[in-house]
């Protein structure tokens, strides 16, 4: 349920009111927009008599919010959310790049695709330094040295850093990463989900390899139900039939979560398509359709990478394509 209180509430008033809610067993959600403040409610409203609520002086409007997902719900923030990583601001207009190599190899390897991105105006840099690999044989990442690396790019370019996260157990090595990500093969690794609701650094949660964007949203809520409301989503493509490509890129989730909910929406066109040469085209399409940044993978030696060498531009690639990717975002504004 949600109430809209009347433009200009004191701020007494509105106290009063939350902690009568609160009192009848419910968790009050506070935003408060430039025009008007809504109280989301959660927990069981079913004893909330809608009417007196209504009538009262300060309220505007009450509404039941039918959907299972609250915290992540538009309804409960009508404002976008704007997400602050590392300095950078993403959502709310604020649109960001996120570049760098599917995995992190070497010191020489990530300094120098974390120098090139940066040149070519990325806001972030990528790197697995855990890497979820569907064959146990594969290279799996550097792991905790691996992440040092990227410390190391950060001094040299001032580049904040999006890292993944699969073990909790790994947490405390994650301390100084500036975005902590959940990969796609752990979007309902519930536990996993609840552990960063207590962290202080905003999850980047990509969408799962064959879940509805409802699925999505109810994995966000978990991480924010349990106390961190920075999260960002991100549609990497999804398993249909066709296997031409390696996912297929569901365009059409941008616009459809950007209605559902507040966060901010990413796609990653790397592991939407699998092939280097598509990934320019479907970043331009997501980027006018609206999403709140890209996630894109690039390598200084592609063919010889240790892990999505086919999907990664080279750098030169990578910095015609924001060059686009730059025109198209001045056309929208
Ligand atoms: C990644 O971004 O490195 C990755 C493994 O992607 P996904 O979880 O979307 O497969
Ligand atoms: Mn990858």
């Amino acid at each position: 349920m949600i109430v809209v209180l009347k433009h200009g509430v004191t701020p007494d008033k509105k106290k009063q009111l939350i902690s009568w809610l609160q009192n009848l067993g419910l968790r009050i959600h506070v935003s408060d927009g430039e025009f008007q403040t809504v109280l989301g409610l959660v927990g069981d409203t079913s004893s909330v008599d809608m009417d007196l609520v209504e009538s009262l002086e300060i309220v505007d409007s009450v509404k039941r919010v039918t959907e299972p997902f609250k915290f992540c719900n538009r309804k409960f923030h009508p404002e976008d959310l704007v997400v602050e990583a590392g300095g950078v601001k993403i959502g709310g207009g604020n649109f960001a790049m996120i570049a760098g190599p599917c995995s992190v190899e070497s010191e020489e390897q990530i300094v120098a695709v974390a120098r090139a991105v940066k040149a070519s105006g990325a806001d972030l840099l990528r790197g697995g330094a855990f890497k979820p690999r569907t064959s146990p044989y594969d290279f799996a990442g550097l792991g905790a040295p691996g992440l040092e690396l990227l410390k190391i790019a950060r001094a040299e370019t001032g580049l904040p850093f999006v890292t993944e996260l699969m073990n909790i157990m790994d947490l405390d090595l994650f301390a100084d990463v500036d975005v902590i990500q959940v990969g796609a093969r752990n979007m309902q690794n519930y536990d996993l989900l609840r552990e960063l609701g207590h962290v202080d650094k905003p999850i980047l949660l990509k969408r799962g390899l064959a879940n509805t964007l409802k699925e999505l949203l109810m994995s966000a809520e978990y991480i924010m139900a349990s106390g961190n409301e920075r999260v960002m989503l991100c549609e990497r493509g999804i398993r249909t039939f066709d296997d031409y490509t390696r996912n297929t890129l569901d365009l059409a989730a941008v616009p459809m979560l950007q209605e559902l909910s507040h966060l901010p929406i990413l796609v990653d066109p790397s592991h939407a398509t699998g092939i280097a040469r598509l990934v320019p085209s479907m970043a331009l399409a997501a980027t006018a359709a609206g999403a709140d940044g890209l996630m894109i993978e690039v390598h200084n030696d592609p063919i010889h990478a240790m892990c999505d060498g086919a999907q990664s531009l080279r750098p030169d690639e990578y910095d015609a394509l924001a060059r686009k990717v730059r025109d198209i975002r001045e056309l929208m504004i």
